[in-house]
């Protein structure tokens, strides 16, 4: 089981910020912006790569779901970041598909 189920399960502790029938949103433990929020599905697929053909709707509620928080927080007008890294090159940690809204700062572009 990842860590992030763990979270979903309530076994281990987080900081949860949204939460719907799909989707569970809570802090990241290491924030690289003042608003740094990682929304996950509650069933489980390792990365945009296992992702099936027909989970759309999955990563389509994710996205929904942190829109919704980036207007409750503020940050819609100011705009912010939504990231998915996938695999070792992509920088993907934690093998629960998760996406990063980053925001309340400037975003800067810097590949590499
Ligand atoms: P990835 O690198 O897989 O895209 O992102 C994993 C993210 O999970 C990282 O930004 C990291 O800071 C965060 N993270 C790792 N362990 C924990 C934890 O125990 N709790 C929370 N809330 N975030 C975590």
């Amino acid at each position: 089981m990842t860590l992030f189920a763990k979270i979903i399960n309530r076994e281990i502790p987080a900081q949860i910020v949204f939460e719907d029938e799909h989707v569970l949103g809570f802090k990241d433990i290491n924030p690289q912006a003042p608003v740094h929020v990682l929304f996950v599905p509650k069933l489980a697929v390792a990365n945009t790569d296992a992702l099936g053909d027909d989970q759309a709707e999955l990563v389509g509620r994710v996205v929904l779901a942190a829109r919704a928080y980036a207007r409750q927080v503020g940050i819609a007008e100011s705009g912010y970041r939504m990231v998915m890294n996938t695999n070792g090159d992509g920088g993907q940690t934690v093998f629960h598909l998760h996406l990063h809204l980053l925001g309340g700062r400037p975003m800067h572009w810097r590949p590499g």
